[in-house]
């Protein structure tokens, strides 16, 4: 399922948000801002699983030009719109990414505690895959 809108009209420019889910509802989906020429200036990637209403934040990324627009609050506002009632959560964050997601935070009183996925869905078969295998290496009987 792919669906766009205008999003904001800046500096002349129109951008248009898209979002792209997948089928498999864990899998990494990302929402997108587009410029009038199709050039992607933004990017969110999450993953939601909606058996347990929970999200996980896994990056955004504005480009170099259109930074320090708002754009980046734009996108995590239309992810929170889509997924209502949803807890977030964020990747541990890098040092510019932390700022941003305390500023989030207070303005959308949702806390996007950072570290990890809040409900073993969205942690990825990969990821299952080790802690299993951390599971039964440390679970062995001595
Ligand atoms: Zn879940």
């Amino acid at each position: 399922m792919t669906w766009s809108w205008s999003l904001a009209a800046q500096n002349h420019h129109t951008l248009r948000l898209g979002a792209a889910a997948t089928a498999d509802q864990q899998a990494t989906a990302e929402m997108v801002l587009l410029d009038r020429r199709d050039a992607v200036v933004g990017r969110l990637r999450f993953r939601a699983c909606r058996e347990c209403g929970t999200g996980w934040i896994l990056d955004v990324w504005i480009h170099d030009e259109w930074q320090r627009r708002g754009l980046g609050r734009e996108l995590v506002h239309s992810l929170l719109a889509l997924f209502p009632g949803f807890r977030w959560s964020t990747t541990l964050q890098t040092r510019p990414g932390r700022p941003f997601f305390t500023a989030m935070a207070e303005e959308t009183s949702a806390p996007f505690p950072r570290g990890g996925p809040l409900c073993a869905h969205l942690s990825g078969p990969l990821t299952r895959a080790w802690r299993r295998a951390l599971r039964l290496l440390t679970s062995r009987p001595r």
